[in-house]
Order: structure tokens, then sequence, then C-alpha cells
């Protein structure tokens, strides 16, 4: 909106500009992190600079020392003062030192491990740190740099993480924001973003298949997208989460060392050398992405290798990121052939085996003009302006990574929102008491694919308290699930007769890891005919109980209209299903064959008693 003052003194109209409430996109990346915005004269999404207008990817590596540092300038300090410069973050975000104890020799600086099942915390000196504190220093970086840019404060902003986030790992990276002082509008996916900054599905009213191949410095992942009418899906996401270029600068490294007959050990131990390698084996992987050959040494080591060997050396890494593009399109129930769009994020992809294999794989080309370092960051500067209410006719949607549900009778896995649902999502199941008066009931929320809850991941758990006095199997209590557009979770319970409820968030207390992830989804295939048969008996088993117990319920209140010998018989009947229950050997059949022998027996019972109650309730009254 436009302001006209009057200068009096000159007699001219003077028209100021009120600045635009910008919000920003932010990509948070493991080694890199960028801020971008959408350019008000050219509708154009711009990633910021620093003041020195250089470089636009800020590393995300924090420095500990008489001040606090980030970026660039912190970079310097990882081999000088490692316990006290922190970098990939990104890794421990919602983290359990239990979920990285394999990795720890990743990290140089020091991870606490005084309670495995908590979240992780850095100690840095004397201080603690957690990697939300950790982030926010990022965040705050990026928020100044554009600040300084844009000359007015920045306050919200959009924040990108990959599609395998969970809910913990979401939440962490939302609190981080609001620890740095911005507002998260929006947690966007990264492939989403990427797909966006293409300007794919704006204004698309057709349906389209687009996959996301992001190879990067340690990470690769792959995402299978759906658009349609601008609304976005996640259908499957694969990948490594250790796998990128800094593999493909070991290869080099491990080549040359054979190729100068050096063996590996020996310049393991020299820390400088080894770094001095390792640097040499990214300058010629750059450059090997123009020029078919590079030559260099140090000090005798000969550094060259050709684009051939080059090529061949990183091959099996190559092939291992097809292999997780054929799983992702696998779990999406598509073939290559069925994709119309595919984009390439991350600064492996510069590569041109890379494009190439990827192309060929997919069977078309691949959206390269972006910098395909920028290209997230881009993404959520559109999405921001999609908020801003720039772009009004668009919606985002991901899916749940896993299926979440409660446990329930006999440690029964009960999906309430089944894996792949599309957020923002609801879903409500009413469940009952199992003995008279009970007061409280515990919902133990749990999250994974396998049909026993103790193979699955708990969340979290809460009790129902207050439900009036009522027989077993009267209350109604309603389990919702609430889950919104970033993932979060609400479970609520209320006993619909009472309107008695009780809810809670469920923030996890720690992570999940991809690998994890992807196993949990493993063990479900692999263990389905197991899964099938153990929750069958587990169900016979839960039936047979609430068939004594009722039976027993019966056999007392009724005494009176049973002879001795059918209640002495309906005692035997009753233990023989007791006996089946706790013999190791009985299965679902053999439950269920002596449950059938029960009822049997005690049918004319029920229908005997029923028979008095209606001769009761007639005695005395007119028809
Ligand atoms: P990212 O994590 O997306 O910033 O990607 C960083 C990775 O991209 C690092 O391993 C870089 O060495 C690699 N990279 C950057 N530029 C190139 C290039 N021109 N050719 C090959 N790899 C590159």
């Amino acid at each position: 909106m436009a302001k006209i003052s009057i200068n009096v003194k000159e007699g001219t109209l003077n028209t100021f500009k009120k600045p635009k409430n910008i919000i920003v996109g932010i990509d948070l990346g493991t080694t890199n992190s960028l801020v971008a915005y959408i350019e008000e004269s050219t509708g154009e999404a711009v990633a910021i600079t620093d003041a020195t207008g250089s470089s636009k990817l800020v590393p995300s590596i924090i420095h500990f020392g008489k001040q606090t540092i980030v970026g660039n300038k912190a970079k310097s300090y990882l081999l000088e003062q490692p316990e006290n410069t922190i970098y990939s973050v990104k890794r421990l975000m919602g983290k359990s030192y239990n979920d990285i104890e394999a990795k720890t020799a990743y990290f140089n600086y020091k991870i606490i491990d005084d309670n495995s099942e908590s979240l992780v915390k850095i100690k840095v000196g004397k201080q603690f740190f957690t990697p939300i504190e950790l982030s926010a220093h990022i965040l705050r970086a990026l928020k100044q740099r554009a600040e300084e840019a844009l000359q007015q404060p920045v306050t919200k902003a959009v924040i990108t993480v990959p599609a395998y986030f969970n809910d913990s790992q979401r939440q962490a990276t939302r609190d981080a924001g609001k620890l740095a002082g911005l507002e998260v509008l929006r947690i966007v996916n990264e492939p989403t973003a990427a797909s966006l900054a293409y300007g794919l599905g704006i204004g698309a009213a057709s349906e389209k298949l687009i996959a996301v191949y992001d190879l990067g410095g340690g990470t690769f992942d792959i995402s299978i997208l759906q658009i349609e009418n601008g609304v976005f899906e996640v259908l499957a996401t694969n990948g490594d989460t250790f796998l990128g270029g800094d593999d493909v600068d070991q290869a080099i490294v491990d080549y040359w060392l054979e190729k100068n007959n050096l063996a590996a050990e020996e310049v393991k131990n020299d820390q400088s050398l080894n770094q001095s390698l390792r640097l040499k084996a990214e300058t010629a992987k750059i450059a090997l992405s123009d020029a078919p050959n590079f030559s260099d040494a140090i000090g005798q080591i000969d550094c060259s290798i050709d684009r051939a060997s080059f090529e061949q050396l990183i091959q099996p890494l190559v092939q291992r990121t097809l292999k997780s593009c054929q799983q992702a399109l696998t779990d999406a129930e598509l073939t290559a052939a069925d994709i119309e769009e595919v984009v390439l994020v991350g600064g492996s992809t510069r590569i041109p085996l890379v494009q190439k294999s990827v192309e060929a794989f997919f069977g078309r080309k691949a959206h390269k003009q972006l910098d395909p370092d920028q290209v997230v960051a881009l993404g959520a500067a559109v999405q921001a302006d999609i908020l801003a209410g720039n772009n009004k006719d668009f919606l985002l949607l991901d899916v749940t990574p896993l299926s979440l549900g409660i446990e329930t009778m006999g440690g029964l896995m009960d999906v309430i929102i089944p894996r792949n649902s599309t957020l923002p999502v609801k879903a409500a199941r009413q469940y009952t008491t199992q003995v008279d008066g009970q007061a409280n009931m515990k919902i133990a929320v749990y999250q994974g694919e396998r049909d026993l809850v103790k193979d699955n991941r708990k969340l979290g758990e809460f009790h129902l308290k207050g439900i009036p006095a009522m027989p077993a199997n009267l209350p109604k209590v309603q389990i919702s699930f609430i889950i919104d557009a970033d993932g979060i979770t609400r479970v609520k319970a209320q006993e619909l007769r009472s309107g008695v409820a009780q809810s809670i968030e469920v923030t996890p207390q720690y992570g999940l890891t991809e690998a994890e992830m992807g196993k949990m989804l493993l063990d479900s295939i692999q263990f389905a005919e197991q899964d099938r048969s153990a929750r069958a008996l587990q169900e016979a088993i839960v039936e047979a109980e609430q068939i004594v117990a009722t039976t027993e319920k019966f056999i007392s209140q009724n005494q009176t209209h049973l002879s001795k010998t059918e209640i002495t018989q309906t005692q035997a009947l009753i233990n023989t299903l007791k006996a089946t229950l706790t013999n190791q050997s009985s299965d679902k059949d053999l439950i269920h064959q002596h449950i059938e022998q029960l009822n049997e027996y005690t049918r004319p019972f029920a229908e005997r008693i029923m028979d008095v109650a209606i001769a009761k309730a007639m005695k005395g009254k007119k028809v």
C-alpha cells in the first residue's frame, strides 16, 4: 500500500512505500542453509547473499568461542577446534542417543549419553545444547542476513525438512524457528519445495507425477510426488542418510592411494594429509563435471584422474541411488514410465554421470536449470509467497510415513490412521470398557506397521479418568487422531455418554532414523504371515477371556434358574477353555473350538433366563 505525504516546504508530494511484510523461505540443510524471498519487482525467487554479495550458502556450522559464530567463519574452526565447532546438527534433530549410537564416530564433538532414551544434548565447554538450540543459531544467522539485505524486520518463515522427517523432527524444527524469533508458518517437505521452484503444479489443473532426486554432500533422497489441482502429495520416499558427495570424494582418495601404492591405514593416521587429499578429491570431482581430465599432485602423490576412470569409480554409488528410485516407485505402485517430471536437487547432481543415469532411468530430461543447491530454498520462498496470500489457489499436502494407532486388548495394534494418509487428516474410532464400573482407560499411542504393539514404536500414553460407573461394554469411548498440515499429532479420548475427555499432543520422546523407518516397513512385510497368526491367536485369547468372564458372571447371577449339573458342567467347560489359554501349544483353532463348546452348552440357559425375564415383565401388565 502506498502512503502519500506532502512536503510543505517544497510543495511536492512524497510517496512512501509501506514495507511489505515479507515471509522468507529457509532451507535448513545438513551441510549448508539458505534463505530466499520473492522479489516484489520481478516476482522471482531469490536466494539472499551475505554482506559481501559473494556467497548464498551459509554452511550449517556453529563455532562457540569468545563469540558464537555461524557459517563460513565457523567453518575454519572445524579442524582447529573440533570440540567446540558443531556441524550436521540436522542429523540430531529429534533424536535420542540410542538413535545415533552407531553413528557417533561421525561427529567430532561431544554428544551426551547419560540418558540414552531422552533427546540428545551436545556438550561444548561447560555448556549443554539441544539440537533445537543449535539449529536456532543457524536460523538466527539466516534471519539476520535477510534483515540486513531487505532492510526490514523478518519475523515469519517457511522452513523445509526432508519428506521422511517424523513428528518429533518437524516439531524440533518448528521449535528452533521459534527460538530464533521466527514464526514458522509452515514446515514444507524439501521435494515439494524443489518442485514449486520449477513452477510444477502452479496453475496446472491436471494431475502430475514428479520424481525429486536429491543427492547432496552426505545424504540421498528420492521422493515421488503427485500434484493434483495444485495439491501436493508425497506418494513414496526412499534414500540413504549416509550417501552423497562425501562418498564420491572418498572414492577418489582411495583411487589415488591405490594408484600411488599407499596404504589407507597410513594416511588415515595423518590427519592433515588425509584432509588435503579429501579437499583435492573434491576439487577434482568438481573439475571433472566440466573437463575430461584432472591433474595435480600433493608432494609426491600423483592426484590425477580422467573422467572415464571417475565414472567407473562412482558407478556403484550411482547404481545404489537408482535402486532406491526403483524401490520408491514400487512403493508408490508406479513405474519409471509413469513419471512425468524429474527434478534434480543437491550439489552432487552436477556430476554429468548422475544426470545421465537419472535421465536414462526415468526416460526423460530432468529439470536442472536452477542451481541445485538453491532450488529448495527458492521453492520455500514460493511457498512463503503463497502463504502471504499472493497465490491463493494452492494447498500443500503431505502424507503420514507410518501408521498410527493405539494398543487394544492383548497387546494388539489398532490402526486409526493408516500409513500414507494425506495430511491434514482426522480419524476416530469407538472403544468400550472391559470391566464393570471401570473408571479409567489407558490409551497408548503407537506408530508402525506390525500387528503387535510390542513390535511398533510407542509415541506416548495417557489415561482417560473419571468415566462414570457403568457396566462393561456400555461406555462409548471415542479415540480421535488429528494430524495437522505440519504432521503434529493430537490424540483425544472422550467418553461420549458423559462427555469426559482427555487429550495429548504426541511429541515423541525421540525420533526415528530413516533406516529404522525403512526397517519397520520391511519387517512388516517380512513378518506379515507371522503377524497375522499372532494377531489371530491374540484375538482368540481376548475373545475367550471375555466369554469366560461373562459366563462366570451369568452363572453367579442366575444360580436359581440352573441345575447343579448345568453349573458344574459349565464350570468344567470354562476350566477346559482356561487351560487351553495357558497351554503354550494351543492354537487359535483349538481356542475357538472350546469357545464354541462353551457357547453351545450355555446358549439354552440364556434363552431360558430371557423367557423368565419376559414373563416377569409381562406379569401384571394388561395387554
Ligand atoms: P549440497 O549438500 O546439496 O550442498 O551438495 C554439496 C555436494 O555437492 C558436495 O559434496 C559438493 O562437493 C558437491 N558439488 C558441488 N559442486 C559440484 C560439481 N560442480 N560437481 C560435482 N559435485 C559438486
